[in-house]
């Protein structure tokens, strides 16, 4: 690098700039907390110019509107990734963030994806944690509320064409958050349609990128349409499942000589790589009970093992609901019913439970990192 600054920038840089007291908004009531309505009073920012030697000094600032040129990438071709983790405060009052080191690994490659600027992710995790800090009676008292930590890079030159990013904004937003799904019913059923495909070998599926994201709208819709919360996104000829809305997906069943597996899609380029997924392998992996798959999964494997009463549960797992059983899919015109909540100790509650455990400090782990 020729310039220091081109590499990454830097905590020890950090400006802040705090709201006055007139700018300083309500806190929620977390009773009525739903996903992404409400932000805190700061945001944190940092420009990159490569024709200035890179990153700028990074900022914390009241939060406000960003301005952009009409031709900024970002808004034509859609040059964005983001991240999404959260903040718990902890029985013990103490605020940790879980796994941002995967998060922020999991940035740079969507920036390298993106043709956007790399930085070193232990400096952003400081300045999030500042922010927080600064934010930090927005940090739920509750064990059912968390923040969600939102840090986003989009390509703002202000020249048209398809054209690797000269200059770009990173900035982190904080929204405190309730229950993901509205629905009190915690189960989710699903819609599985083969005629439309999120992901495919040699795109970007395992990628944070926005563009990712958008297509699959119009899909939601017709799932809700259907009377399903989330659609199961299928792959190729044999409808491989991949992943579940803006969740990886499990499968516990009982092989044929009769033991327990745990088996999830393998990371092949199709599928974003979960931290709650990697989570849940280490997890599982422990306590050494079952045997434990990352494997291709098909619908007609699926079918198979329902009908054959070997089917034990299915769920998904993401930051935004932690696991999320699943009691139904619609596929090809018929609903297969799932029997993830017909049992009196289900595996996906186990693990929930040790995810939250975690996350609120009922003990110290080092997968929960005091801010
Ligand atoms: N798949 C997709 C498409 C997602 O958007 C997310 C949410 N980031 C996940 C899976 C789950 O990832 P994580 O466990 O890191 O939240």
């Amino acid at each position: 690098y020729e310039y220091d600054n081109e590499y990454t920038f830097k905590y020890s840089e950090l400006t802040t700039t705090l709201a006055e007291p007139k700018q300083l908004r309500a806190k929620p009531d977390v009773s009525e907390l739903k996903f992404g309505q409400i932000f805190t009073d700061h945001m944190f920012k940092v420009f990159y110019h490569k024709a200035l030697g890179g990153w700028q000094k990074p900022e914390i600032i009241p939060f406000e509107n960003i301005s952009l040129h009409p031709a900024a990438k970002v808004l034509h071709y859609a040059v964005e990734l983001f991240e999404g983790l959260k903040a718990y405060r902890g029985v013990d009052g103490k605020i940790r963030m879980f796994r941002p080191d995967l998060n922020m690994q999991r940035m740079n490659l969507s920036a390298i994806g993106s043709g956007l600027p790399t930085f070193d992710g232990s400096e952003l995790i400081k300045c999030m944690n500042r922010l927080i800090q600064i934010d930090q009676e927005w940090v739920p008292h509750s064990e059912a509320s968390s923040l969600y930590i939102r840090p986003t890079l989009i390509g703002v030159d202000g020249t048209l064409g398809v054209a690797q990013s000269e200059s770009a904004l990173l900035f982190t937003i904080l929204c405190p958050v309730g229950a993901y799904f509205d629905d009190k019913n915690d189960s989710v059923a699903l819609f599985a349609d083969p005629s439309y495909t999120r992901a495919w070998p040699g795109g970007c599926g395992d990628r944070k990128m926005g563009s990712n994201y958008g297509p699959t709208i119009r899909v939601q819709r017709k799932a809700l349409r259907k009377g399903c919360q989330q659609v199961l996104w299928l792959y190729g000829e044999d409808h491989q499942v991949t992943e579940v809305g803006t969740m990886n997906i499990f499968i516990f069943y009982v092989n044929e000589r009769g033991e327990r597996i745990l088996a999830t899609p393998p990371l092949n380029g199709l599928i974003l790589p979960g931290v709650v997924r990697q989570s849940i392998l280490q997890m599982a992996h422990e306590w050494g009970e079952f045997q434990i798959q990352q494997r291709t999964i098909t619908m007609n494997e699926v079918i198979r093992l329902q009908e054959e009463n070997r089917l034990l549960e299915m769920f998904g797992s993401g930051t935004a609901c932690v696991v999320s059983p699943i009691s139904s899919i619609e596929y090809l015109g018929r609903i297969l019913p799932i029997p993830t909540m017909e049992h009196s100790k289900p595996l996906y509650n186990r693990i929930r439970e040790q995810l939250y455990a975690i996350q609120y400090g009922h003990f110290e782990h080092p997968w929960a990192v005091p801010i």
